[in-house]
């Protein structure tokens, strides 16, 4: 009998191999996967978006939580998610990747199936990428090419005061799945110390829902692009490190600042069932939580139908939180009027 197929028997060329045999001809690409660099063709008249994300092991994932297929979707779906932002069109994408040496090659199939098939879900070719051997955990790095026409690329910097502060669908669940997976399911014990009520995950409705939120995240391809083609945004940012974080990202970029109004922010039913009880924990999730992937963006008051009519065509929600306002600094306002004073900012890689 055969031995079965391992990284070593297959080496570096016969992983490229394996996964190019599963990528097909797309639009636009002139020469993809085997040569020393892609070529591709941009539509005339459109300006190239480029952006890169890192997703390391230990940092970003850990693979007993996150299974390989969820996880191939998932880092294309981070840099999917900024290309959104943009109010960009995705076109094509390389794959770089270290991988351990006893990484089993079934692991590898299923990542490069989550990857190919969000690829596919979302109009994105894999044209090259690069592979290695890591010493130390698993390492993906995705770069993501995108197009769009100059007067419709959609940036942080555009944001005037008066405009009203948008999110779509729902914030904090990805943040309350990681709360979860890092206490286990069987956990009683609410997350921070200086917190007197207790509840319990396991056995919450919904609790799949949260995972899949966090683990396997939706990037909003078709509400960016067409809020960015209808004209009617002023800025726009995708929520990787909690809204707080990265409105203020738009706050600071546009020379404004923001009244964000606590109870306006959107959350899942899953996510109200599993934290009711717990005063603090569902503001702090939703403001600083991180790993949303929903969009924040501004626009005037007088466009508020529009948006609807926009978000209803896209199947999503959307919700104005808050103002945009010429002081800078962004304020949080609790329903009395009063300022809500968070403990956590966002996540921040050095801090
Ligand atoms: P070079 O030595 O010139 O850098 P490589 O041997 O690294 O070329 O890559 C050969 C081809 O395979 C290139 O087209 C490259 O883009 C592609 N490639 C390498 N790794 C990957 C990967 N993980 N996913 C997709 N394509 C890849
Ligand atoms: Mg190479």
């Amino acid at each position: 009998m055969k031995n079965p197929q391992n990284l070593s028997s297959l080496g570096e060329f016969g992983l490229i191999d394996r996964i190019a045999a599963n990528v097909g001809s797309a639009a636009g690409v002139v020469t993809g996967i085997g040569d020393d660099a892609a070529v591709t063709a941009l539509t005339p008249g459109m300006q190239l978006l480029t952006s890169t994300d890192m997703l390391l092991e230990g940092v970003h994932f850990r693979l007993d939580w996150h299974d390989p297929y969820r996880l191939g979707r998932k880092s294309l779906a981070v840099s999917i998610s900024d290309i959104a932002a943009m109010g960009a069109v995705p076109r094509w994408a390389l794959l770089s990747l270290a991988i351990p040496a006893d990484c089993p090659l079934e692991l590898l199939d299923a990542f490069t199936r989550g990857f190919l098939a969000i690829a596919a879900e979302h109009g994105v070719a894999l044209i090259g990428g690069d592979t290695c051997a890591s010493q130390g955990g698993l390492v993906v790095s995705v770069t993501i090419m995108a197009e769009q026409q100059p007067d419709l690329i959609v940036r942080r910097s555009g944001a005037c005061p008066g405009d009203d502060i948008w999110v779509t669908a729902t914030l904090g669940d990805a943040a309350l799945a990681l709360s979860i997976l890092e206490r286990g399911f069987d956990s009683a014990q609410p997350p921070n110390s200086d917190m007197q009520t207790t509840c319990s995950l396991s056995g919450v409705e919904g609790s799949d829902f949260l995972i899949s939120r966090l683990l396997d995240p939706t990037p909003r391809t078709l509400a960016g692009r067409m809020l960015a083609e209808s004209g009617l945004v002023s800025a726009m940012i995708d929520i990787s490190d909690g809204l707080l974080a990265d409105f203020g990202h738009i706050a600071e970029l546009s020379g404004v600042g923001g009244t964000l109004h606590l109870d306006a922010l959107p959350t899942s039913g899953a996510f109200r069932a599993a934290t009711r009880g717990l005063p603090a924990f569902p503001h702090q999730l939703a403001l600083a939580g991180g790993e949303d992937y929903e969009l924040c963006f501004t626009a005037l008051p007088g466009h508020r139908e529009k948006i609807a009519q926009i978000m209803k065509t896209c199947g999503i929600e959307a919700t104005p939180v808050g103002i945009v306002t010429t002081l800078s600094g962004v304020t949080v306002l609790q329903s009395d009027g009063t300022p809500y004073n968070l403990q956590t900012p966002g996540f921040n890689h050095f801090i």
